[in-house]
């Protein structure tokens, strides 16, 4: 019996490996759900799973070519194709704006986890490897969401930019690639790409001016919000213009990619590829 009960108690003691996660953030309705659903199910002909509106996020499991996440595709039976797999997490966020502090406070530390909502893993603690902030770049042409899509990645890069000082001793905290993701460019009206970028770029120049002269009124001097360290200061000190370029003093990278999860266009694929060549 002893050798039975070993070989129980050690196949169900075997330790979760925990796989690395991509965290999906972004606002409402950008595509994070069909998003999801297209890595996990491949090209989608069938109807696509409803918005999640759970109160918690919900983690699939994927797989890439770890030979060579370049050439990789979502679409690519990796094991049809003989292939060796990197497996990662995609952890879709709700984007419901009450629900956002919860996202924002998973990548406020020098070693960011979640836990993921795997039941096969136990929920055990998945190491955030990179975020990717998908937005509706039709509904940015309008110019109506954008106020409330850069506030929300005003946040997330404030929050990459401050754990940045959280350094822990010396050791400064991994650097966290964030890929902005332009979705709907099926659609004729969506902006693309360049456009997002610089849209946002701009929106996010006019918050930080807003945001620090804020402080000033609230009696915060000048000398504090010089110091930078605890200020809401997105990007380097004392330019004027806020380009993402000015993320990387705090080891956060971004990069912004115009593609489509539903009808003709670009593609998820160079998202997938950003993604592998990062977990
Ligand atoms: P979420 O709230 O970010 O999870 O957004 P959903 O995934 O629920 O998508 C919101 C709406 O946008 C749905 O009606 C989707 O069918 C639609 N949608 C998602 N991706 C695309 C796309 O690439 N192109 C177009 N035209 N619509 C899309």
């Amino acid at each position: 019996l002893a050798p039975i009960l070993l070989h129980f108690l050690y196949s169900t003691a075997t330790p979760y490996t925990t796989l690395p996660s991509v965290l999906l953030l972004g606002p409402p309705g950008a595509g994070k759900t069909a998003l999801t659903t297209l890595f996990e199910r491949g090209p989608l002909d069938l109807p696509l799973a409803k918005t999640h509106t759970s109160q918690v996020p919900s983690s699939i499991e994927l797989s890439i070519n770890s030979d060579d996440p370049s050439s990789a595709s979502y679409k690519t039976n990796l094991d049809e194709a003989g292939a060796t797999a990197k497996k990662f997490l995609l952890v879709d966020t709700p984007g419901h704006p009450k629900l956002r502090a919860s996202s924002l406070a998973r990548l406020n530390s020098a070693e960011p986890t979640i836990k993921s909502s795997l039941v096969s893993d136990g929920g055990a603690k998945s190491k955030i490897k990179a975020v990717v902030f998908m937005v509706d770049a039709a509904a940015l042409a309008d110019g109506d969401a954008l106020p409330s899509t850069a506030e929300y990645l005003y946040d997330v890069l404030l929050t990459l930019q401050k754990r940045f000082h959280s350094r822990n001793g010396s050791r400064a905290p991994a650097s966290m690639p964030v890929l902005v993701a332009a979705n709907k460019l099926d659609l004729f009206t969506a902006l693309p790409a360049a456009l997002v970028k610089s849209n946002l770029e701009a929106e996010l120049g006019r918050i930080r001016a807003a945001r620090s002269k804020g402080l000033l009124d609230s009696g915060v001097g000048q000398d504090d919000l010089a110091a930078g360290e605890e200020g809401d200061w997105l990007g380097g000190d004392g330019s004027e213009k806020f380009s993402f370029a000015q993320m990387m003093e705090f080891d956060v990278d971004v990069d912004v990619i115009g593609g489509n999860v539903t009808g003709d266009g670009p593609g998820a694929e160079k998202w997938w590829k950003w993604i592998g060549e990062r977990v």
